[in-house]
């Protein structure tokens, strides 16, 4: 075996025991790549339980009324600093602990709750939402997701209060996007009652700031030589803790803390351990999770506050004796910022439910929200940018911040590519298995051919049948049997993937961006489909107006389908063997598009 063969089996190892603990139920993404509309977990549209929307609409009038009279994003960018008043009335207003339960002082809301309070957050100033997300949404999600009661009740209170702020530190110089390389060490004391933590973290939102941080470091397995991550928690007050830069001077986001800190025979209680020994990079991916849905929702407020400024610009600024709003150009990209919004809004909403509803594996579903959300919202602040002119470009225009902020997105939590092939990966997992179960039972006569037989009809079954997209509004029906159609033809696009380039198409990433790409619309079409349809029906609620802005979702289904079939049609017309060889030559390497099969 090579080295990259090596490497290979090794995160397929990880991967495994990371993703595919159990039987789950079936997911709505990896349902669309089995050719089937998991309609159950899209439809009917979430709604905010009775019980907590009265909680809800008080704490956004709250938080709207703090934020109005208190957030100022120029003052926030300009001084490089969140001011300790805002922090104190984030906290005032519950947004520190919204998530957390009342027992431990926070206000037990739901994911999906929570998303509409990050929007508003998210609208306003991104430094302000950044901060939240890094306390709230990944910093505290440990101790509430795997701590153990004694360590909630020792923790939690005031934390969730805002008395103390929280960080989660994972990224380390080697351990960026290849989060499992972490290279901290943490090797048990003599006595075992301590493990001794060595190692640097860097780019850690809140660093600073924060009394208590989720630190990841790797531990040995015992019994073995091998060693696996742990997550531990630390607080900066340990010998041996020593923050090395605490705010890191950037572009964006220059209102958070993000620093770099390094600990140095670090003592930590052995009962500091949070979630199983050995199980951190686990704790540190179903954290990352949650964040990614309140990027969501963060993404799409900032998205508004784009479109708001750019319909504003274009009723009021005139050239050629027109308003801008007149020419059929700047129109392309106000329509296409509102058809993606509606779409950003409702894949929040839809995720966020998927994990308040229980749903045990919505990996897939976490990284489409944050892909689709980021690289929708870098668009509608481009498109916001150019239609404002040289006047976005002073630094008086709120969108020469938004720009610099709006770039941390693709990168942070995952970057899209990591994400993108991800998805498409662990998307064809469910297909793939299938496949080799039945190339399996071929070669190994003895596993019995009933099985291969099953296996085979279960592939044809999906293949010929188109899922139903299940609507109850009349006029939604066209645009449901629509998709029902492509998810078919994704199915039967995803088989023929894997039937042509079988293992190799573990590292053909331009065949996976379609892949992933095709099902991150399908889903934002669902979830569009059944907001709309949530909306036809006149039973819209948490602000979303029975009477809607129906267009915005028209249209959001029209280009979405046509980026599909291009997706698709692409995955056999492409320029892929040109385009790798043309980047093997300008890095100087050999051409790799053979040996990837092309
Ligand atoms: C402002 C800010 C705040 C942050 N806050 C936190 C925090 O609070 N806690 C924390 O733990 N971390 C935090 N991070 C770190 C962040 O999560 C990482 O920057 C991110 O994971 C990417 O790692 P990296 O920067 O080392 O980039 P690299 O891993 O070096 O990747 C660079 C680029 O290479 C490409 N790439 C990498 N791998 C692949 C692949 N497999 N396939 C295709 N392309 C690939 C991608 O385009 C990627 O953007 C923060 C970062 C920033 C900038």
């Amino acid at each position: 075996m090579n080295e990259v063969e090596i490497q290979r089996q090794k995160e397929i190892k990880e991967a495994e025991e990371l993703l595919f603990t159990g039987p789950q139920a079936l997911g709505f993404a990896k349902g669309l790549f089995l050719g089937r509309f998991v309609s159950d977990w899209a439809m009917p549209y979430p709604r905010v339980p009775a019980a907590q929307q009265a909680d809800l609409d008080k704490s956004l009038a709250e938080v709207r009324e703090f934020l109005d009279q208190n957030l100022d994003p120029v003052a926030i960018d300009r001084a490089a600093d969140i001011p300790q008043q805002v922090i104190d009335g984030l906290a005032h207003v519950g947004v520190l602990g919204m998530t957390a339960p009342k027992e431990y002082g926070g206000r037990g809301f739901s994911q999906r709750a929570y998303c509409k309070v990050l929007e508003e957050i998210g609208a306003r100033c991104a430094s302000t939402s950044v901060f939240t997300n890094a306390h709230h949404s990944i910093g505290i999600r440990a101790l509430l997701l795997f701590g153990t009661r004694e360590q909630k009740q020792r923790w939690l209170p005031p934390l969730v209060t805002g008395q103390q702020l929280a960080a989660f530190a994972l990224t380390e110089k080697e351990a960026g996007s290849d989060a499992a390389n972490v290279q901290t060490q943490a090797v048990p004391s003599a006595d075992g009652a301590h493990y001794i933590l060595n190692g640097e973290k860097r780019y850690i939102t809140n660093a600073a700031i924060a009394q208590v941080l989720t630190v990841m470091a790797r531990t040995p397995i015992p019994g073995s030589d091998k060693t696996a991550i742990t997550a531990f928690l630390v607080t900066p007050d340990m010998p041996g803790f020593t923050m090395l830069e605490p705010r890191m001077e950037k572009l964006g986001i220059r209102g958070t803390a993000t620093g770099r800190f390094a600990m140095r025979d670090m003592a930590v209680p052995k009962e500091n351990i949070l979630g199983p020994l050995g199980k951190g990079l686990k704790v540190a991916l179903t954290v990352l999770d949650f964040g990614r849905t309140t990027f969501g929702a963060c993404c799409t407020g900032a998205a508004k506050t784009c479109l708001r400024l750019a319909v504003e610009h274009a009723n009021t600024r005139r050239q050629f004796k027109k308003t801008l709003g007149e020419f059929d150009l700047v129109k392309k990209k106000i329509g296409r910022m509102a058809a993606d919004i509606y779409a950003m809004e409702a894949m929040t909403a839809v995720t966020a439910s998927l994990i308040d509803r229980g749903l045990e594996d919505y990996m897939l579903e976490t990284a489409m929200l944050k892909v689709f959300t980021t690289e929708r919202l870098w668009e509608a602040v481009n498109d916001a940018f150019q239609i404002h002119g040289g006047s976005a470009y002073f630094n008086d225009s709120p969108l020469e911040r938004m720009l610099r902020d709006a770039r941390i997105n693709q990168i942070g939590e995952g970057s899209n590519e990591v994400l993108t092939s991800f998805i498409a990966l662990v998307g064809m997992r469910g297909p793939g298995m299938e496949f080799k179960e039945i190339y399996d039972t071929m070669f190994k006569p003895s596993r019995g051919l009933g099985k291969a037989w099953t296996a085979g009809m279960n592939r044809l079954g999906a293949a010929v049948k188109i899922p139903s997209v299940p609507v109850k509004s009349e006029s939604l029906r066209s645009q449901a049997s629509q998709l029902g159609r492509l998810i078919w033809r994704f199915n039967l696009s995803v088989n023929r993937a894997l039937i042509k380039y079988r293992e190799p198409v573990m590292d053909m990433q331009l065949v996976q961006e379609r892949i992933a790409g095709v099902a991150m619309e399908m889903f934002a079409s669902a979830c569009v489909i059944s907001r709309l349809d949530s909306q036809l029906q006149g039973v819209g609620r948490n602000g979303d107006s029975p009477a809607g802005n129906h267009r915005a979702a028209e249209l959001f289904l029209r280009q979405s389908f046509h980026r599909i079939r291009r997706f698709l049609s692409e995955l056999t017309d492409n320029d892929d063997r040109q385009l790798l060889e043309t980047a093997n030559v300008a890095l100087g390497k050999e051409s790799a598009a053979n040996r990837n099969g092309f």
